[in-house]
């Protein structure tokens, strides 16, 4: 999620830290901190100093925590993060590192840990006591109650209570650990949360990105899952879970700054269309139970009885979130058998809404800021609904003021085109059809099948990533056209006015997303031959449907490329071009049919030379009406 750099050398530390959290803020965070190893005197005696642990955190930007710590000075073993909260609001009690009751370790994280709350109640027994509500403290105590069991003289070594604590932990991480015992390593771990050393000469670095690292080092050697590095001033060894030595292969590292910035892409957009098949992962993360067919919403427990009791649904939502909207409305309707609706934030505001206590209010928002959905939620709790939240940005307004809600996890969104928040509301909403319907007629059977097609979707992601390049040849072959026409049936309508949204936004080209149904009615007399028409069709439910239309649309001399599944070679030898996207339920089609449109969009805005990141006009959050 978000960042870790940590510094073990012969200069302070404070150099490198500083510097690198700086590098990795073109990723959005909230807060930062660090914590050093330091000698102080022991309490009751001048003359025997021992290693103590010193913190500091800031709200808001890196600036900050650099200007609180001018002047102090720094030793040569450290670490710092970067935080984009997931469990507890963004404030400096909830900023890394974290530390343990005693004093004697120091955390900084990166992901979720799934089990914290078991492991915070067992801890909390033993007499810990936590200071923050992040999800990340437990490490902390963990590793406190490892070094030092609570009521036992015997004492366990830095290293040992480090992979004990490890195998506690469920979720994804990646973990940078100081302790005063050990003031001569810095231990590291990931699992689903990138790590990277940085080889220097009588120095060593790591961080979460290797473009923390650009400039300072030319040899790396990344972390695989379930491994741990001790890391020492002059070098490292890297192990197992069972302690055994791993060789690992060094790289040179040859990217200069302004490549690293993105990761390697070009631009955020493109990254982040890439993220998908994780932040779509971490989004389903601990929440779904395979075996009952279930979703596992933490958010939502305290609500979970009212929720039982109602009748209607309406969501509120704006742009790209109100495109999820609608595609959570088929869902809703199809398996939770729940009346749903979904309005535009910015009309629903200004209506008399009916609503009652029997109706809940789903307020979807990446940022969680967006003026207009705050509005309309405000307006539903006056009338007495019940208002939930699907937002990204963990301690936004909106997710403060509803009553319970669902976190996206899609890490920090910094492309203006949103891409991975949309499959990451997506997910959400998946698993909110499974809560819902499974309190209500959805079968086990059905419940199941949803499930575990749910936790394919990653996978069946990066097999529509991997065709990006002819994605991107077709985007040069129709950069040029005066306007396009994207057409979808059921659940992929949605998709039709997003694929639209999309290149409205970024390539700046006149745009409409139509149901396939409705062309006849209007938008067919725009057909010619200079028009490529996008069609969404899958083989669903609707598929001869949408065949029809595309064949009234070729009828009048119109060109179509096709979204469709794999294997569907008829319609390959209709079409004038063709994405394939793998077959899945027909719920979940949206969630692959996006991506080439998403590609599409990005590829025609890069031939057309604009400023993909920083389209004109457009503001990330739109905290204004
Ligand atoms: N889950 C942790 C927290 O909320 C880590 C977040 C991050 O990856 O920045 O503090």
């Amino acid at each position: 999620m978000c960042g870790i750099v940590g510094y073990f050398g012969k200069r302070p530390a404070k150099d490198f830290l500083i510097e690198g959290l700086k590098r990795l803020e073109y990723r959005g965070y909230d807060s930062a901190g660090v914590a050093f190893l330091e000698k102080g005197a022991q309490r009751g005696s001048k003359a025997s100093k021992r290693w103590k642990i010193k913190a500091i955190k800031a709200l808001g930007k890196v600036a900050a925590l650099q200007m609180k710590m001018e002047g102090v000075f720094v030793s040569g073993i450290g670490i710092a993060h970067t935080r984009w909260a997931t469990h507890g609001k963004p404030s400096e009690r909830n900023a890394h590192p974290h530390i343990d009751c005693k004093g004697l370790v120091a955390v900084v994280h990166n992901g979720i840990i799934e089990n914290h709350r078991e492991l915070k109640e067992v801890l909390e027994k033993r007499g810990h006591k936590f200071r923050s509500e992040t999800d990340t403290e437990v490490i902390a105590h963990l590793l406190e109650e490892e070094m030092s069991p609570s009521g036992e003289k015997r004492k366990v070594g830095f290293e040992e209570a480090f992979v004990k604590t490890l195998k506690q932990l469920r979720g994804a991480y990646g973990i940078v650990a100081i302790a005063t015992e050990d003031p001569e390593i810095m231990l590291a771990a990931r699992f689903s949360s990138p790590l990277v050393l940085g080889i220097g000469s009588g120095e060593m670095f790591i961080a979460s990105d290797v473009s923390a690292l650009v400039g300072d080092v030319k040899r790396v050697v990344y972390l695989d899952d379930d491994e741990i590095a001790v890391i020492r001033r002059d070098g490292y060894v890297v192990k197992t879970l069972s302690s055994r030595k791993r060789e690992k292969e060094e790289l040179t590292l040859e990217w200069d700054k302004t490549v690293a910035e993105h990761s390697g892409y070009a631009h955020f957009m493109l990254k982040e269309i890439f993220d998908q098949p994780k932040s779509f992962a971490d989004a389903l993360r601990g929440r779904l139970i395979l075996e009952e067919g279930m979703a596992q919403l933490g958010g939502l427990s305290a609500v979970e009885k009212r929720l039982r009791s109602i009748n209607r649904i309406v969501i509120v939502s704006c742009g790209t979130s109100y495109h999820s909207g609608l595609v959570g409305e088929y869902m809703f309707e199809e398996y939770a058998g729940i009346p749903t609706e979904v309005e535009m934030a910015s009309e629903f505001r200004y209506r008399k809404p009916l609503l009652d206590r029997k109706t809940a209010v789903i307020a979807i928002s990446q940022s969680g800021e967006t003026a207009d959905t705050l509005a309309a939620i405000r307006e539903a709790k006056e009338k007495g609904a019940l208002v939930l939240g699907i937002v990204n940005v963990v301690g936004s307004t909106i997710a403060r003021e509803t009553d319970a809600g669902v976190y996206c996890h899609a890490g920090p969104e910094i492309s203006v085109a949103s891409t991975k928040a949309f499959t990451s509301q997506l997910a959400i909403l998946s698993l909110l059809t499974l809560y819902l319907g499974r309190q209500r007629g959805l079968s086990l059977v059905m419940g199941k099948r949803i499930a575990k097609e749910l936790e394919q979707i990653p996978k069946y992601m990066e097999r529509v990533l991997a065709q990006a390049k002819d994605i991107k040849k077709l985007a040069k072959k129709y950069a040029k056209q005066a306007h396009y026409l994207y057409l979808g049936r059921k659940y992929n309508f949605p998709n039709a006015l997003e694929g639209a949204l999309k290149i409205k936004e970024i390539a700046y080209a006149p745009a409409q997303g139509y149901p396939t149904g409705e062309m006849k009615h209007g938008p067919i007399a725009l057909i010619d031959s200079s028009v490529v028409t996008v069609m969404i069709m899958p083989k669903d439910s609707v598929y001869e449907k949408n065949v029809s239309g595309m064949e009234e649309i070729l009828a009048r001399g119109g060109k179509i490329l096709a979204i469709a599944t794999e294997g569907d070679t008829a319609l390959a030898k209709k079409a004038t071009d063709v994405i394939f996207i793998p077959k899945t339920l027909e719920m979940l089609s949206p969630l692959l049919a996006v991506i080439p449109l998403q590609l599409f969009a990005y590829y025609v805005a890069v031939e057309r030379g604009y400023d993909i990141d920083k389209p004109r006009n457009l503001a990330k959050s739109v905290t204004v009406e």
